[in-house]
C-alpha cells in the first residue's frame, strides 16, 4: 500500500514537471501534404512533439503558449551544403589561408552557424573546412555550449594534387606545404582508403570528395575530372564500412558519372550534367544537391574587376549562370533534389534566397519546401526523427510571416526558430 502511494505520488511528480508549450499556428506545413492546415495547435513536451490538434488549445497555467495565428509554422529547414568557417568577401578572401589561424576559423564558423540557425536553418551538412573546426563546433552545440545548428560534417573535403580541394593551390613552390591524406590531398587508392580512414578518426559524419574542378579555387579547370575510377570507388567502399555517405562536388559531366556509377549519395552542383547522367542519377538513386544560389552570386561578383583572381573570373562567369537551368531540367526529369546554397560562398543566413531561385526555375513552393524539409532528412538518414511536423518527432520548429506557397520570398524572413524544443528567435 506504502509503495503504491509512493508510486503515485511519484508520478504525479512528473506530470506536473512536463508542462508543455502550446504553439497556436495560424497555418502549418506539416511536410506531410502539399497544402497547409490551418489555425492548428502543436503540443510540443521537451525536445518532442506530442501531438498536433485542431483548434487553438488553451492548456493549463504550468503551459507555455506562443502566438503564431499570424504566421506559417513549418519544420526546422535544413541546407545540405554550407561552409560554416568561411565566408568569401571578395579579393582578400585569398590572402586569409595566409594570415589565419585555425582558432580564426573556429570563431567564424560559431559565428556564421548562429546566423545560419536564426535564418531558420535547424540541420546544417557541412561539405568541407580547414583543420575540423566544425567538428568541434558540432560538438559544442550538441552540448548547449554554443548556439547554432544542429551539423553533420564532412570535415576537410578529400581532393587529388591540384585538385579543386588541394589547400596548396595558388602558391609558390617556395612556401608550397607537402599536403597528403590528412590534409585531403590523395593519388591512388591506399591515399584514398587513408584519408577517409583518417576523416573518421576526426569525428567526419559523412565524406566530401571535389570530383572535378571548381569554380573558386586558384586553378584553371572549373569542369575537369580529378579522380579515377578506382580512387573514387575506393572513397566509397570505405565510407560504407564506417557507415559514411559520400557527396561530391562536380561541375563537368565525366567526373560526375564517375562517381554516381561508384554509388556516391549525392551530387552538389551538378552544373553540367547531361542526359546520361540525370539517367544514371535517376537509375542509382542519386541526390542532386544544386546550390543555385552560388552560382548566382559568383556569376554576379564575376561583373566586377578585381573581385577574382584571373585564373577564377572566367570561371565564375561561365559555371554560374547554368545552375539553375541545370536545375530546372533535373527536377523535370524526375532526380532526387535535396536544398542546398554552398553558404560562405554567398553569405550565412541568406540561406533561403535558394527557395526563390529553385520556384523561379519552375519548382512549385511546396516541392522546394519539402526539399529543404523531407528530402533532407531523407539523405541524412534521419527521417525518423526530422523533417516534418509530425507526433513523436524532434520538435524543430520554425515560422514565416504570411503564406509561402503564395509567396516564396517570406522564407528570407524567418521570425521564430525552434530547435530540439529550446526557442532560440520569436520576434
Ligand atoms: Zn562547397
Amino acid at each position: 500500500m506504502k509503495k503504491t502511494l509512493l508510486a503515485l505520488a511519484a508520478s504525479a511528480l512528473t506530470l506536473s514537471a512536463q508542462a508543455a508549450t502550446l504553439i497556436h499556428a495560424g497555418k502549418v506545413f506539416t511536410g506531410t501534404s502539399d497544402s497547409l492546415k490551418e489555425k492548428v495547435t502543436l503540443v510540443v513536451e521537451g525536445n518532442t512533439i506530442k501531438a498536433i490538434q485542431n483548434g487553438y488549445v488553451e492548456g493549463d497555467d504550468s503551459d507555455t503558449v506562443i502566438d503564431l495565428k499570424n504566421a506559417t509554422v513549418l519544420p526546422g529547414l535544413m541546407d545540405m551544403h554550407v561552409h560554416l568557417s568561411m565566408q568569401h568577401g571578395g579579393p582578400q578572401t585569398y590572402l586569409e589561408r595566409y594570415s589565419l589561424n585555425e582558432a580564426d576559423y573556429a570563431l567564424r564558423a560559431a559565428n556564421y552557424g548562429e546566423k545560419t540557425l536564426m535564418a531558420g536553418f535547424t540541420t546544417v551538412r557541412n561539405l568541407g573546412d580547414g583543420y575540423n573546426e566544425t567538428v568541434a563546433l558540432r560538438n559544442a552545440i550538441a552540448k548547449g555550449i554554443q548556439t547554432g545548428p544542429r551539423i553533420y560534417t564532412a570535415a576537410k573535403s578529400i581532393a587529388t594534387t591540384g585538385g579543386h580541394a588541394d589547400p596548396s593551390n595558388g602558391m609558390a613552390k617556395s612556401i608550397r606545404p607537402d599536403v597528403g591524406p590528412e590534409d585531403g590531398v590523395v593519388n591512388g587508392v591506399a591515399e584514398a582508403r587513408q584519408a577517409v580512414r583518417q576523416r573518421y578518426q576526426d569525428g567526419a559524419d559523412v565524406i566530401k570528395i571535389t570530383a572535378t574542378g571548381g569554380v573558386l579555387s586558384v586553378a584553371k579547370s572549373g569542369q575537369n575530372p580529378q579522380f579515377m575510377d578506382d580512387e573514387v570507388s575506393a572513397i566509397v567502399e570505405t565510407a560504407n564500412d564506417y557507415g559514411m555517405t559520400v557527396a561530391v562536388h562536380a561541375h563537368g559531366k565525366e567526373g560526375m558519372k564517375r562517381a554516381i556509377r561508384a554509388g556516391v549519395t549525392s551530387i552538389e552542383h551538378g552544373t553540367y550534367m547531361d542526359d546520361e547522367a540525370i539517367k544514371l542519377m535517376k537509375e542509382h538513386g542519386t541526390y542532386y544537391v544544386p546550390t543555385i544560389l552560388a552560382g548566382a552570386f559568383v556569376a554576379e561578383k564575376a561583373k566586377i574587376d578585381g573581385y577574382f583572381p584571373d585564373i577564377v573570373r572566367p570561371k565564375a562567369a561561365a559555371i554560374g549562370p547554368l545552375i539553375q537551368s541545370t536545375f530546372a531540367k533535373a527536377y523535370k526529369e524526375g532526380v532526387k533534389i535535396a536544398f542546398g546554397t554552398d553558404s560562405g560562398v554567398s553569405a550565412h543566413g541568406d540561406n533561403a534566397q535558394e527557395f526563390t531561385l529553385m520556384v523561379e526555375a519552375g519548382m512549385p513552393p511546396a516541392e522546394a519546401l519539402k526539399s529543404a524539409t523531407v528530402s533532407t532528412a531523407e539523405l541524412l538518414g534521419i527521417s525518423d526523427k526530422l523533417g516534418s511536423l509530425e507526433a513523436g518527432k524532434l520538435a524543430d520548429i520554425v515560422a514565416v510571416p504570411g503564406n509561402p506557397l503564395d509567396d516564396i520570398t517570406v522564407m528570407e524572413n524567418v521570425i521564430f526558430v525552434m530547435k530540439d524544443g529550446t526557442v532560440y528567435k520569436r520576434s
